[in-house]
């Protein structure tokens, strides 16, 4: 048990890159949980001296309009049951996708705290082109660099801080 935080997001925005960092930077542990499904992975990350656990969901294929409605209110669902906070991945290099926005929907009505980490701001010019995500209309919004790591300080201070 113990504080949980749920990476969400729609498919290549960077949700397992930025699950790998926090686990390795923190050299914390990957742990093989049996009998859960194969798309999620679990992970233990430290910072500032506390432990939480960290679920990277699994990128869904989604085949229709209907199944992918279904399948992101699923994934959406399972990790705001699960989790003490979300972590709400977006990319820089995409810019806001209506998936982006189906999942915003979702998500603002969580009683669960939601952190929006636009992910991809590898340079100061995708960091001007990434304020538009502050249009999604959450209070909590970080941008972050998985492959670089820059960001990543702040947004784990704001989840620590809710420990
Ligand atoms: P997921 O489907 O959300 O889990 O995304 P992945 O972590 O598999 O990443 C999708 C692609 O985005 C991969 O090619 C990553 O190398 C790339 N990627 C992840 N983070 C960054 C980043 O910060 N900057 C850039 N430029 N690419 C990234
Ligand atoms: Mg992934």
């Amino acid at each position: 048990m113990g504080f949980t935080v749920a990476i969400v997001g729609r498919p290549n925005v960077g949700k397992s890159t930025f699950f790998n960092r926090l686990l390795e930077q923190r050299k914390a542990i990957v742990e093989d949980t049996p009998g859960v499904t194969r798309d999620r992975q679990y992970g233990i990350a430290e910072w500032n001296g506390k432990t939480f656990n960290v679920i990277d969901t699994g990128g869904f294929v989604p085949h229709s309009e209907d199944v992918f409605e279904r399948e992101i209110r699923k994934q959406v669902t399972i990790a705001v049951e699960e989790a003490n906070a979300i972590v709400f991945m977006a990319d820089a290099a995409t810019g806001i996708t209506d998936l982006d926005d189906a999942m915003a929907d979702i998500l603002r009505r969580s009683t669960k705290p939601v952190f929006l980490v636009v992910n991809k701001v590898d340079n100061n010019e995708r960091m001007l082109e990434a304020t538009e995500f502050y249009s999604l209309g959450f209070d909590q919004v970080y941008f972050v660099s998985s492959i670089s790591g820059s960001g990543t300080g702040e947004i784990l201070d704001a989840i620590t801080d809710l420990m």
